[in-house]
């Protein structure tokens, strides 16, 4: 009995390590073939001009920031250089319609209008009407549910089901490597909830590709009830993001 005990464990270990020996091997092999390729077909990393709002943005006493949170992605910092970013949005077919859904759906375009008008203070933001010229688009739709396999049991564990979610996409646009960032709110948040999911995505869609660890910022990792406004803190790392090298708005090479 002890025996057979002692032998199951040992193929579990030897089981674990055999997983994470190919993880490292999947992990490691394509990702320095990928940098090559990456290095030869993509643009190289350059710095754009500042934008004025955060070149003028001075915080004085510095009251720090969360850069070393920021990951920056295989093009690069994931920053606009072409102002002002073009948004779009979902709006309802009728917003005049007295209907409690239309209602619902206005509260949540006024939500989204005011999280714009907040960050448009430090980023030039335009409202566009046509989701395929857009360089952000927020939709009103439940974010998918991603559900994972717990490696440790090799079950299926469906995740609590987001309300706010934000990817993003590469294409080439008039020869310059670009991106497309595509917000998705739930429908079924409150008014207050909409505008903190909104301003914490928007701040993501900006180029904030990391979460801060402090409950004050508007990119704090979790969701808290209570609507933080954008803070110092954002705004510097904002600024400091915006001064990295990127691939992102620059020409393929030939
Ligand atoms: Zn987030």
């Amino acid at each position: 009995m002890q025996k057979q005990i002692k032998y199951k464990f040992n193929l579990k270990i030897l089981l674990n390590c055999l997983v994470i020996a190919l993880a490292i091997l999947l992990i490691i092999t394509p990702s320095s073939a990928l940098e090559k390729d990456v290095e030869k077909s993509l643009p190289s990393l350059q710095i754009h001009p500042l934008p004025t709002p955060l070149k003028e943005w001075e915080n004085q006493p510095y009251s720090g920031d969360y850069f070393e949170q920021i990951q920056p992605s295989v093009g690069g910092y994931l920053l606009w250089s072409e102002f002002p970013i073009k948004i779009y949005f979902d709006r309802p077919d009728n917003p005049d319609d007295t209907a409690a859904t239309t209602r619902r759906f206005n509260q949540w375009v006024n939500a989204v209008e005011q999280s714009i008008n907040e960050w448009n203070n430090y980023l030039p933001i335009t409202e566009i009407y046509r989701a395929e010229l857009a360089d952000i688009i927020i939709e009103r739709s439940e974010p998918p549910i991603e559900p994972k396999i717990d490696p440790e049991t090799g079950q299926m564990q469906i995740p609590r089901a987001k309300t706010a979610q934000t990817r993003y996409e590469f294409y080439i646009k008039n020869k310059k490597l670009s991106h497309k960032m595509i917000i998705q709110i739930s429908p079924r948040l409150s008014a207050i909830a909409t505008l903190s999911a909104v301003r914490h995505e928007l701040g993501h869609g900006l180029g904030i590709w990391g979460h801060s660890l402090d409950e004050n910022d508007v990119l704090y990792w979790s969701q808290v009830s209570a609507s933080i406004p954008i803070s110092a803190r954002d705004i510097n790392t904002l600024k400091k993001i915006y001064e990295q090298p990127t691939r992102l708005g620059w020409p393929l090479p030939n």
